[in-house]
């Protein structure tokens, strides 16, 4: 008797377990579907809003073929390399464009057009170089998001209903380019005193050089891995450099005490990489310390081996990451939270990169910059 009520209890565990089981796996075939995007969902994406995103490279591929057998078409919008062509009614003027080079992608907005604009108008040209074409539409506006194999400039030439948009070389572009990156964010806030955050230190004097960079009276292309409180990966930081073969590399921080305590300890410092056998990092710190030093008339904790830190090691162009200052030492901090004193220190760094790449041989020329909008 008993052995019997013992062989039905474990019957019924083996029923249970099974009945786990079998949960579990139905709930992990579901968790599957959920998180593995099937075909459809790369082709035709819904968004939030209920925004229908559809893929536009087939169109574009179907086209290729359209641009090499047209033989009415004229040299001057065969070399393009995509045309859009808009309703009658559309000012082709009214495209405009952003761009993000840490995506490698551009958002076209085209104003007064529907959501079967791509079927209507074919877009004609070549997908060479370009990862995904992906066409939305949201109130009255197309957005078309262009995702290259590799960072580039675009440009768009408007002529009578046509929009032609080209690719360059960010170098053929630029006199020289220089990568500034802007350290931490996000969750990441650094060092801290309180609630002053060097995150927000380093964005407001990098927002003070990207306006030094944007008034440049050379032509040298500025790129920034964050402009806004955005957490980004060290790697996607280096990348953009090095993706970019940027002739120089700048990050800009701030300094605490090993404890986080206030102290006496003040002044600012620029690491280098000790492994640049070319020795243009460290000469570029150099420049960025001694310009530091004559704007902010501040201590000097000299240049620094920095090849402990990931994205001094990483980088395959010449790098300097300036400490400008000390946030555990209360004058520093005072100053730090000074715009006027970011300013300073903005064109201090603006001032080095400049003379770093005269140095370097760059021929920065006086030339007027590509109209973006
Ligand atoms: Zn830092």
């Amino acid at each position: 008797m008993a052995g019997y009520l013992i062989k039905i209890r474990m019957q019924k565990r083996i029923e249970r377990r099974l009945t786990y089981f079998l949960g579990i796996t139905f709930a992990a075939v579901i968790l599957l579907f959920y998180m593995v995007p099937d075909i459809h969902r790369v082709s035709l994406a819904s968004d939030g809003d209920g925004v229908a995103t559809y893929s536009v490279m087939d169109l574009l591929r179907s086209g290729d073929e359209l641009y090499s057998v047209d033989t009415t078409q004229t040299a001057k919008e065969v070399e393009h390399q995509l045309r859009l062509t808009l309703p009658m009614d559309v000012d082709p003027g009214k495209v405009s464009f952003t761009e993000d080079a840490m995506s490698k992608s551009f958002e076209l907005t085209i104003p007064g057009v529907d959501s079967s604009y791509f079927y209507d108008y074919p877009m004609v040209g070549s997908s060479d170089g370009i990862r995904e074409l992906t066409f939305a539409h949201a109130g009255d506006m197309g957005i078309l998001d262009i995702t290259t194999t590799k960072i580039k400039k675009l440009s768009l030439t408007v002529e009578d209903n046509y929009v032609y948009l080209d690719f360059a070389d960010p170098h053929d572009v630029y006199d020289a380019i220089v990568v500034v990156d802007i350290g931490h964010g996000g969750n990441d806030v650094g060092a801290n005193q309180g609630d002053i955050y060097e995150k927000n230190i380093n964005l407001a004097i990098g927002y003070r050089l990207l306006a030094y960079g944007a008034k440049s009276e050379y032509n040298i292309g500025f790129y920034f891995t964050r402009v806004d409180d955005d957490y980004i990966d060290l790697e996607d930081r280096v990348a953009l450099a090095n993706d970019l073969k940027a002739d120089l590399f700048l990050s800009i921080h701030n300094n605490s005490t090993a404890s986080g305590r206030m102290s006496g300890i003040n002044g600012a410092e620029v690491m280098y990489r000790v492994s640049d056998e070319t020795g243009r990092s460290r000469e570029f710190a150099e420049t960025c310390l001694n310009e530091l030093l004559e704007a902010l008339d501040c201590n000097s904790k000299g240049v620094v081996a920095g090849d402990n830190i990931y994205i001094i090691r990483s980088s395959e162009v010449p790098v300097a990451l300036a400490e400008i200052g000390f946030l555990t030492n209360q004058k520093e901090l005072d100053n730090l939270n000074d715009p006027g004193y970011q300013d300073k220190a903005a064109h201090a760094l603006y001032k080095a990169i400049v003379k770093t790449l005269k140095n370097n041989g760059a021929d920065l020329k006086k030339s007027i910059r590509l109209e973006e909008k």
